[in-house]
């Protein structure tokens, strides 16, 4: 699923692809070196044993070796070919036991990067408190720091909008905040525990995730509304779907909320998609809630339809919202604009645009009309 929620399928097949032509070049490789290594050892027996019988010969003619010592150390000989070829084959099995072994100490030193304390802590409900205190982080392998220096908090009922240019961390900060990654330096604390002495379910239970391109898979509306949360009733999940401006078009569907909606909702446009996305959310009525900019990719119109659903869900909740086009953060109660893995300017909507010249740019580009007169 993770690997869908960020969309690294077309890698991961490549990536299953490129290993296993090159384990199919290396075994081909180790054939032809067998193919030819036999073949080999069996001609320098033939040889060895020729040349013995030769000067065996020799030695019998000028009567220095009897025929019956020629022929006992013949089949000595005979007897010694056998155990040699044997520690040649250990030799192999040596050398292939001790590669396989790197492999399997190199798996074993493969610490996961994300492991719970021996000990975590469980919380049942959190109120939704967040904060980053000098957050830095870098990808595995990365030159450049993602996240720089970064301290910010927020509490229940409040939005915290990120904006910023393309690159600038702000799925980062979501990656860093579900703990897919520990932050080098820094904490992120949750109600005030430090998000690694937490458990992972304990964490991620208490967030919901609303991402732009939404995840709707092959079943039944009701199972995808059902999903957030697997105990829901047949009340809640119609509830939800009420909230989420969803119930009128899904009863429009050919069986209701029975409908099977298709490989990743084909049957579905996109707003419908992200109003499915939003119920579920809402079942799953999490705390806190993480909105990776929903109304990215649609239409004015499907985009302003998704607001009011969007507005209910987010009440009374800690929400985090990464903005890119900026549609939503006019609300915020505070907005961090990133660059380069730096907050560069924080404040609200008005104070950002008479304050923030990144801001006033970002804001201009998506919204020319409003921002001439704001
Ligand atoms: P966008 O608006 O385009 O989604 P963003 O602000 O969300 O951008 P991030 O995805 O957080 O940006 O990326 C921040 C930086 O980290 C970028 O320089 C990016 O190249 C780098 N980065 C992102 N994901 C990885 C990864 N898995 N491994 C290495 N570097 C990464």
């Amino acid at each position: 699923m993770l690997v869908q929620a960020y969309g690294q399928e077309e890698f991961e097949v490549n990536r299953v692809h490129r290993e296993s032509r090159g384990s199919f070049a290396a075994e081909l490789r180790s054939a032809r070196l067998k193919g030819l290594y036999a073949p080999l050892i069996s001609g320098l027996e033939a040889l060895g044993l020729l040349l013995v019988v030769g000067l065996g010969t020799w030695e019998l003619k000028n009567g220095r070796l009897s025929i019956g010592g020629l022929l006992v150390f013949v089949t000595y000989l005979s007897q010694v070919y056998s155990p040699i070829r044997r520690m040649g084959r250990l030799g192999n099995t040596v050398a292939s036991a001790n590669a396989s072994a790197e492999r399997v100490i190199e798996f074993l030193d493969q610490r996961p990067s994300i492991v719970e304390t021996a000990n975590p802590i469980a919380i049942e409900r959190a109120d939704g408190q967040i904060a980053f205190d000098s957050v830095q982080f870098r990808y595995p392998g990365a030159k450049k720091r993602a996240l720089s220096d970064l301290t910010f908090s927020i509490r229940s009922g409040e939005t915290l909008a990120l904006v910023g240019p393309s690159g600038a961390g702000k799925s980062t900060i979501a990656k860093v905040l579900l703990r897919f990654y520990d932050p080098e330096a820094g904490r992120v604390l949750l109600d005030g525990h430090d998000i690694r002495d937490l458990s992972l379910r304990s964490l991620r239970d208490n967030v919901a995730v609303v991402l732009q391109e939404t995840l709707v898979f092959d079943g039944t509306v009701r199972d995808n509304i059902g999903y957030g949360r697997r105990a829901a009733t047949e009340h809640e999940i119609v509830a939800a779907a009420k909230a989420a401006d969803a119930h009128e078009f899904v009863l429009a569907l050919p069986d209701g909320y029975d409908t099977v909606v298709g490989q990743k909702g084909r049957l579905l446009s996109g707003g419908q998609r992200q109003r499915l996305a939003i119920a579920r959310a809402m079942i799953r009525d999490a705390p806190i809630l993480l909105l990776d900019e929903p109304t990215t990719g649609l239409d004015a119109d499907s985009a302003e339809r998704i607001l009011g659903p969007l507005r209910r869900l987010m009440t009374g909740r800690a929400t985090i919202i990464i903005s890119h086009n900026l549609l939503s953060v006019r609300e915020a109660t505070m907005i961090l604009v990133l660059e380069d893995g730096r907050i560069t300017a924080r404040g609200t909507h008005a104070e950002l645009l008479a304050g923030s010249e990144t801001y006033a740019r970002l804001y201009q580009r998506h919204h020319h009309d409003e921002a001439a007169t704001a």
